[in-house]
């Protein structure tokens, strides 16, 4: 994990830095500036150490489906014309576990890549068969 990347206290500022990194790649997740624990979703504090600053730090963007589900029924209104779809928890390759949307294909113990996909209005990382 580098050291050299900017500290960062907002969350704001932290959630928009992620964004623009997950849509241009590589993908940046955050670690705490103090113990270096990654923490996701990004939280106030660290829930390890107490510290409030953060570092945005690469993360090669593959990883392993620890688990994987169908949702039948949108978590959300806009979620809702989707279902039913795919949702997994991929631990990544030096990296947190992270919450995501599975391509067609992808299972529980599938090596996958996060790829960015744009939604009207925002987007997501997904994860893709194919690491
Ligand atoms: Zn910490």
């Amino acid at each position: 994990m580098s050291r050299r990347s900017e500290e960062i206290a907002s969350l704001d500022t932290l959630r928009e830095r992620w964004l623009t990194a997950a849509r241009e790649g590589p993908p940046r997740f955050p670690a705490c500036a103090g113990c270096q624990a990654w923490s996701w979703p990004p939280t106030v504090v660290c829930p390890v150490c107490g510290e409030g600053r953060w570092r945005l730090v690469s993360v090669p963007g593959t990883g392993l489906v620890r688990a994987a589900t169908t949702v039948h029924r949108g978590v959300a209104p806009e979620f809702a014309d989707e279902a039913p779809y795919r949702v997994g928890a991929v631990a990544l390759d030096d990296g947190p576990l992270f919450l995501t949307r599975l391509d067609v294909g992808v299972h529980q113990g599938s090596r996958v890549r996060l790829r960015w996909r744009d939604r009207p209005g925002d987007g997501w990382l997904w994860a893709s068969a194919g690491a």
